[in-house]
């Protein structure tokens, strides 16, 4: 990285940070000829986790994908564009830290849903009824409830404090 101001090569970082929304590491540099010190934004490349569908073909991740079945989901709801974006990036950040190589559809599913049901009940009934591609009732039927007990859970704690 050349010094802007000198435009000498050698330049140090004296710290670097990761951006909350996770795409973006911000660095503080320092010149070792002219001492200046200036910050760089960089981007991450992410490499998403490959798709293991049920059948055991794999395909790659598509947010875009999710994102529509969501959307229809939230439609006439109190969710904005950018709720459903931040939902999305604690869905893939998960991803990522916990299943790097690769995920299966239900897992995508449940993360997309658990999410869901904390932001509105309503479109997580529908998303999980109409718009997830489950290929499996058993599992779809057992999540969904599991789901629902968890949250009734919280509102008893909260209730409680
Ligand atoms: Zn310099």
């Amino acid at each position: 990285m050349h010094c802007p101001i000198c435009h000498a090569n050698d330049t140090k970082v004296i710290d670097s940070r990761l951006m909350p929304e996770g795409v973006s590491v911000r660095r503080r540099r320092k010149c070792e000829s002219c001492d200046n010190r200036f910050t760089t934004y960089e981007k991450i490349q992410i490499q998403m986790p490959a798709v293991v569908k049920h059948d055991g073909r794999r395909e790659s991740y598509n947010r875009e994908k999710i994102l529509c079945g969501l959307k229809k989901a939230c439609q006439k709801r109190p969710i904005s564009t950018e709720d459903l974006d931040k939902l999305m990036e604690r869905v893939e950040r998960h991803m990522l830290e916990h299943y790097p190589k690769e995920v299966k559809t239900h897992i995508i599913g449940e993360l997309t849903m658990k999410e869901l049901l904390y932001l509105d009940p309503v479109a997580y009934t529908r998303f999980a009824s109409f718009y997830w591609d489950y290929n499996d009732i058993e599992g779809f039927v057992s999540s969904l409830l599991k789901n629902l007990t968890a949250s009734k859970g919280v509102e008893r704690e909260q209730l409680q404090q």
